[in-house]
Parts: structure tokens; sequence; C-alpha cells
């Protein structure tokens, strides 16, 4: 279906994956992002079309039954996140590379589905206390919701080997750095 590269990027919420795909857009790599669709609220400053497609409950159900998406899931009870198979085309045609921030069941099952045209990466918190604290901090969610997301970040660690390549995000500048020359090493290696 695609005719680019794609660089999958998953980890427990709170790992800092999101900032490091940020990152990853600014380099002049020539992705596009694949922007999924969910039910959850928008946090912040997020817009519909930008981070996410925001749907209602119903609207995303229709779209699974008609076969819209290329996977998607029910990430925390009544949350469904997905990623439309129309996202994957659009950014196929326009001669891009393909960047995912999708969860850890997702990222495995695209990576199962494209084999060596992705490059699968596990973001890491160094622990799980780490991890709270990181959410805690964060505080866009109310406390149940993170207590949600610790309980389920333990079981994601470990999908950990179903990955390429583990970054562990330690340190922000270095994790920023690793990811940058790992993502450039496996595009550079498969345009040949
Ligand atoms: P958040 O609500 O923090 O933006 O995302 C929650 C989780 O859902 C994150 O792990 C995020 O990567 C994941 N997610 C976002 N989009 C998709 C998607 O299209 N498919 C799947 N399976 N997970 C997604």
């Amino acid at each position: 279906m695609s005719e680019g590269k794609l660089v999958i990027f998953s980890a427990p919420s709170g790992a800092g994956k999101t900032t490091i795909v940020s990152h990853l857009l600014t380099l002049g790599l020539n992705f596009g992002f694949s922007i999924s669709a969910t039910t959850r609220k928008p946090r912040g400053t997020e817009q519909n079309g930008k981070e996410y497609y925001f749907l209602s409950v119903e609207e995303f159900k229709n779209k699974i039954d008609q076969g819209e998406f290329l996977e998607w899931e029910e990430v925390y009870p009544g949350c469904f996140y997905g990623t439309l198979k129309s996202e994957v085309e659009r950014i196929s045609k326009n001669g891009q590379n393909i960047l995912f921030d999708i969860d850890v069941v997702g990222g495995s099952n695209i990576k199962k589905y494209y084999g060596d045209k992705a490059l699968a990466v596990f973001v890491q918190a160094p622990s799980i206390e780490e991890l709270k604290n990181r959410l805690i901090i964060r505080s866009t969610d109310h406390l149940e919701v993170i207590q949600q997301r610790i309980a389920k970040a333990e079981h994601e660690m470990s999908f950990v080997n179903l990955f390429d390549i583990v970054i562990v995000n330690d340190k922000l500048e270095d994790a920023l750095l690793e990811a940058e020359q790992k993502v450039i090493q496996f595009l550079e290696k498969n345009s040949d």
C-alpha cells in the first residue's frame, strides 16, 4: 500500500515519544505524520486534523464497520484509537515517508504487516516511578486516567521484543539524538 518507508514510535504513555516524534518532523526527512482517529477529547491546544481526527464513538464504529482502518485499538476502556487507511494513502501519494505515533499493540501490528519496510522503535521511560512523575507533571489528565495509564504501562513493557530497537528516554537530548541517528540510518539503508 505504501511506496515510502515507515517509522513507528510506540511507548507506554508518558515515556516521551510524542516529543521525539515532533522533533523528527522538524528535520526535513520528508516525513508525513500519520494523523490517527480517536474518540478521546482534545487536550490543551490540540486541533482536529492536526494531532488527531477527533470522532464520536458512533463515527469511529461506523468507520470500523466500513473497513476504513488499517488497525484500531480500544487503547483505554471506551477510548478508541486507529490508523485510517486513507491517511497512509494520503501520505504515500505525497511521496513522503510515514511517521506513526501509536500504542504498542498497533505498532507491533503495523511492523508485522510491513516487515523490513518499517522501523519499529520502542521508547521506554527509565522506570515506572519516573513515568508516574511525568504523567503527574504533565497533569493534563485526571488522576483516575493517570492511574489507568500506569497500570497499562506495566503491561505494555512486555511488547518490547516485537520492536526493532529500544530507546530509553532518560535524558531527553540523548534520546532525541539517538532517535535522529537511528532513523536517518534506516532511511538511508532502505533507499539503496
Ligand atoms: P494519547 O491519548 O496520549 O494521545 O494517546 C494514547 C495512546 O494511544 C498513545 O500510546 C498513542 O500512541 C496511542 N495511539 C495514538 N494513535 C493511535 C492509533 O492510531 N492506533 C493505536 N493503536 N494507538 C494509537
